[in-house]
């Protein structure tokens, strides 16, 4: 299966360059080259074999080696492998989460600032913000 560099690059970019199977950081510029480290082929989410298409929201980057360990199984038990059952955010979602998790944190800041009654606030409502912020939101998956 031939995919043009601009495909790759929106398959590579659904999960931010992370394998979906086991969440390993992937190098784009080692598309298809076996034991290269970061190496990565397209996968498909529903195998080809069991009426999986090409299109995009079939279309996962992954490791060589768990692309192929995965064979024709499911998606949801080759992630099970590695306790994981979501793929990794793309970066337009990943920060949409951030954004999420920090006004989150922001509101816990100024709930504390509240139950302390202490001047301090503003500052508590950083410290809440970074604090959601600074989590990755695939630990939540
Ligand atoms: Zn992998």
């Amino acid at each position: 299966m031939y995919f043009s560099q601009k495909r790759l690059r929106q398959i590579f970019a659904r999960t931010s360059g992370y394998c979906h199977l086991c969440h390993a950081k992937l190098d784009f510029s080692s598309y298809g080259e076996l034991g290269v480290n970061g190496s990565w082929e397209v996968e498909h989410s529903t195998p080809q074999a069991k009426g999986g298409t090409h299109h995009l929201n079939n279309l996962y980057p992954a490791c060589i080696s768990c692309n192929r360990a995965k064979g024709d199984s499911s998606t949801r038990s080759a992630r099970a492998k590695y306790g994981k059952t979501r793929a990794p955010l793309s970066l337009k979602k990943r920060r949409r989460a951030k954004i999420v998790y920090g006004t989150k944190g922001a509101f816990l800041g100024s709930v504390m600032t509240l139950l302390m009654s202490v001047d301090l606030s503003g500052s508590l409502v950083v410290v809440g913000f970074v604090i959601g912020y600074v989590q990755n939101p695939d630990k939540r998956s």
